[in-house]
């Protein structure tokens, strides 16, 4: 991390955590950092958040702190709330049977071992005692860590099939940590990967934004694809392998190539919309593929029918409407900006000073460097954008409704077209000022007989 505040924020949060613990061992029980936080110290990473588990029962733990919020009693999670931050303080337990492939029926409350062998990989498997930075290994957790392998605590058919998310999640930390995917966790996940369908899509759609969030996205795809998960989720883009493409203006390689290619350059900066707009840019080239007589590549309408394509895939992922509406935006839009020379000075700047111009810019910047990789046409769209001050993009309009009212126009829906029009002009340079703004009015549009 940067910067000493970033640093010191990260020290007080893991000194808070410390303090939770600290308190419940004073009260006699057993208390230890869990989970994701025990890896991602030991990788030298800092922990966004801090899980604890505890021999305590959720009242005791409610009975100990000022400020706790039951977030899920029945699964004995409490949340821990004080100046520097919340923290999960969760029982021991052991899950029991999974229903719905989703949450256990009913959870027994256990011990640290029992606890470990209910969680999900063994990287994620382990304790950290934070008094005296011993780790609580009872799954093989530092083995792994240390190998870079994702290995499912337990049999893998049984732990895949308690909950399906855990498909998703091997991809998620194999991605994310440049890890291997052990073979008898991965050929499991291969052979459930068409039951991921049992679970929520809003789970799918959310665990497929982490991937595409956590700065390894290509290899996410890699291994979505591998597993036989992407062509239950996304069969869409599963359709990009083997979709040829024109090698003067894609010399890397089919339609997923590209789209691998793109995403690759995907970091945890950029926004959702960006993101899931970059990884189905192109998800239309495959119906829209036809190949001429000369042999010509094309690929006609195929960001008006991407555009209705990512519509119907963020409503299965069970996007927010304004998540899906960018994407769909973005989609629709990728290739506009080739037409850029062409257009008005008004066309260029109601394109720029639309809401998610700026998204497009990078958008299209980073189709280029998943294409042949020269920003020369990107570069000159950036430049012009940014020499173009707001004022400049969305003037005040030198006509307004009530100038034309004045001039003795009508009120109606053609004062509306006329407004357009002159705010056409005005951006054009072509008018200047209110008086040339009303001449120009009266000029293009007379008034008629009648309407004086
Ligand atoms: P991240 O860094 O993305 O938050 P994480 O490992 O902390 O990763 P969380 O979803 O925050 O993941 O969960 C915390 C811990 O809870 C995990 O490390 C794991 O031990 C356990 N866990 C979470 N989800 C599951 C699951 N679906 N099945 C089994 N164990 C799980
Ligand atoms: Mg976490």
């Amino acid at each position: 991390m940067v910067g000493g505040e970033d640093t010191s924020g990260a020290a007080a949060l893991r000194e808070a955590a410390t303090a939770v613990v600290r308190r419940l061992r004073e009260a006699g029980f057993v208390a230890l950092f869990a989970g994701g936080c025990v890896r991602d110290l030991q990788l030298g990473r800092e922990p966004t958040d801090y899980d604890i588990a505890t021999s305590a029962r959720p009242d005791d733990v409610t009975a100990l702190f000022a400020r706790t919020v039951s977030v899920g009693a029945r699964f004995g999670v409490v949340l821990v709330v004080n100046k520097i931050g919340s923290f999960e303080v969760a029982t021991f337990r052991s899950d029991g049977d999974y229903l719905d492939h989703r949450r256990p029926s009913q959870v027994t409350w256990s011990d640290a071992r029992g606890d470990a062998e209910r969680r999900d990989f063994t990287i994620n498997g382990m304790f950290l005692d934070p008094l005296t930075d011993e780790v609580l290994d009872y799954v093989g957790g530092r083995a792994d860590l240390e190998a870079g392998i994702i290995r499912s605590i337990g049999d893998p058919r049984a732990r895949f099939g308690e909950d399906r998310l855990r498909l998703l999640r091997g991809v998620r930390f194999a991605a994310r940590l440049g890890a291997t995917i052990e073979p008898a966790t991965f050929a499991t996940m291969q052979e459930m990967a068409p039951t991921i369908v049992d679970i929520a899509w809003e789970r799918i759609g959310d665990e497929i934004g982490k991937i595409l969030a956590e700065g390894a996205a290509a290899r996410g795809l890699d291994l979505l694809s591998e597993s036989g998960l992407l062509a239950v989720v996304l069969p869409e883009v599963e359709a990009m392998h083997g979709v040829e493409q024109p090698v003067k203006h894609h010399p890397e390689g089919d339609v997923f190539v590209h789209t691998r290619r793109c995403i690759a350059e995907l970091r945890p900066e950029h926004d959702a919309g960006v993101r899931l707009a970059t990884l189905l840019h192109d998800v239309a080239k495959p119906p829209c593929f036809t190949r001429d007589e000369d042999g010509r590549i094309k690929f006609h309408g195929h960001c008006e029918r991407g555009a209705e394509m990512a519509y119907g895939i963020c409503e299965r992922l069970r996007c927010s409407n304004a998540l899906r509406d960018k994407v769909v935006w973005l989609i629709a839009n990728h290739l506009r900006h080739t037409e850029a020379d062409n257009m008005r000075p008004a066309t260029l700047k109601r394109f720029f000073a639309e809401e998610h111009f700026p998204a497009l810019l990078e958008l299209v910047r980073l189709d280029s460097l998943g294409g042949r990789g020269d920003l020369i046409r990107w570069d000159k769209l950036r430049a012009q954008y940014e020499s173009l001050s707001a004022e400049e993009l969305v003037p005040e309009p030198l006509l307004r409704g009530r100038d034309l009212l004045q001039l003795g126009y009508p009120a109606g829906p053609r004062l509306k077209t006329i407004l357009h029009e002159a705010f056409d002009a005005q951006l054009d340079g072509d008018i200047t000022d209110t008086d040339a703004a009303r001449a120009w009015a009266l000029h293009t549009y007379p008034l008629e007989g009648g309407d004086k």
